[in-house]
């Protein structure tokens, strides 16, 4: 079977595809995200709704920052393509507008890649994993992530990582950061040539 969503056809030619980037907290990829956008404008990155706080200097378009109530609201309206609570706050992924023919990237975590992969079976997950457990302690602390956080994400790192693995169509170690960039960029330019 194709990697294609069962939408009609686009200006490319070819109905879009979703890639899902998934991975534990303070793995990378925020970083990996942005830089791929840069790197490939036939992709259009979902913006995901949260219930949790903003973070001291991340950007106002990060997430649409909202309420448990109208997180809720949206919810039960069906607004959402897939939606779950994870340490303490609700994430979820806006149905996406397929019209502009862009191939959709969504940054979400293992239990909504999941339900994309049930969704949407010909989507394609490319989860990211750590150098090893003591850099990704080493990023999160260096993104300014509280010691409470550091130790709630990397405690949650030992649950998500074995079922990622196991859903996964490509797994990248983000080492080296442009090189796990190419490394993404081979793998969503293999999906789109099958
Ligand atoms: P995530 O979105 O997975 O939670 P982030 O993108 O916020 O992770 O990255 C966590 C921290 O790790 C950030 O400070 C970021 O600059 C840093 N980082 C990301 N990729 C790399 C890399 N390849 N090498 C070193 N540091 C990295
Ligand atoms: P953070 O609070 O660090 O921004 O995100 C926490 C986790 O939620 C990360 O693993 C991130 O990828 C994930 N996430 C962000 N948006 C969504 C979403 O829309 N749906 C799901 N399921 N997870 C999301």
């Amino acid at each position: 079977m194709s990697g294609r969503v069962s939408t009609p056809g686009s200006s490319t030619g070819h109905a879009p595809r979703i890639f899902v980037i998934s991975g534990p907290g303070g793995v990378g990829k925020g970083t990996i995200v942005d830089v791929l956008m840069t790197r490939d404008p036939r992709l259009s990155l979902s913006r995901s709704w949260t219930t949790r706080t903003q973070r001291p200097g991340e950007r106002d378009d990060a997430y649409v920052f909202t309420t448990r109530d109208s997180f809720e609201s949206h919810r039960d309206a069906g607004g959402f393509l897939e939606w779950t609570e994870f340490l303490g706050n609700y994430y979820g992924t806006p149905v996406p507008d397929l019209s502009s023919g862009r191939d959709i990237v969504l940054e979400i975590e293992v239990d909504g890649a999941q339900q994309v992969k049930v969704r949407h079976p010909e989507s394609v997950l490319i989860f990211i994993l750590p150098p090893s457990r003591d850099e990704q302690r080493r990023r999160l602390v260096g993104r300014g992530d509280p010691d409470h956080k550091v130790q709630e994400r990397l405690r949650k790192a030992e649950e998500e990582e074995p079922i990622g693995l196991a859903l996964a169509d490509a797994t990248v170690v983000n080492d080296d950061l442009m090189r796990t960039v190419d490394e993404l960029v081979a793998v969503i330019e293999h999906h789109r040539g099958r």
